[in-house]
């Protein structure tokens, strides 16, 4: 559900003075709207159209890992998205909010992301150094996360072998996958999605 996660956030913002009420009351708002029955089902990923049949999330945007009427979340391997919410508590107990900028996706929007990653790089070769193909992608199978802002992935980085989530790539600092037992050790990042 929207609702617990959105007072929860509230509590957990740690700006100070007029930025905090502003930001709090954005989130009431949201709340608001959210919960009351005569609304549409809204949450503000709703507003912006049907895209997120297909598990995408605008790039300049992110999500809670408590979203979990968004098909990013909500089709994420069970064991995985358990450990990233674990993750995100203890995270937030150390003043960090850990948002999802990508999770499952459909294979249609993993090879979108792919055709723009080609046009954006020139190649094929280069453009899978980021983005895997449908059939290889861990977003497609639910088994992949990506994690942000900066600080949370950082912290991720640090901190996700007590819940088995590991960074995968050397060069994707975001991504995150359940690659060891919780408290085991991760395997050395591979170099990019490519190899
Ligand atoms: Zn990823």
């Amino acid at each position: 559900m929207f609702c617990p996660s959105v007072s929860a956030r509230a509590d957990g913002d740690r700006r100070s003075g007029r930025q905090a009420l502003a930001a709090v009351a954005g989130v009431l708002v949201v709340a608001l709207s959210a919960c009351s029955p005569e609304s549409p089902i809204g949450a503000p990923w709703h507003a912006k159209g049907r895209a997120a049949e297909d598990g995408s999330i605008p790039a300049d945007s992110s999500i809670s890992p408590y979203d979990s009427d968004h098909p990013a979340i909500a089709r994420l391997d069970p064991e995985l998205l358990s450990a990233v919410r674990t993750a995100a508590q203890d995270a937030r107990a150390a003043g960090v909010e850990l948002r999802v900028t990508s999770g499952w996706r459909s294979k249609a929007y993993q090879q979108r992301l792919l055709d723009d990653a080609v046009t954006r790089y020139g190649s094929l070769e280069e453009a899978r150094r980021l983005v895997s193909t449908p059939e290889k992608s861990a977003h497609v199978t639910g088994d992949a996360i990506d994690i942000g802002p900066t600080d949370a992935a950082d912290w991720l980085i640090r901190h996700g072998r007590d819940y088995g989530l590991c960074q995968t790539y050397a060069n994707e600092m975001w991504h995150f996958e359940l690659s060891t037992a919780p408290g085991g050790e991760c395997p050395v990042p591979r170099d990019d999605a490519a190899g």
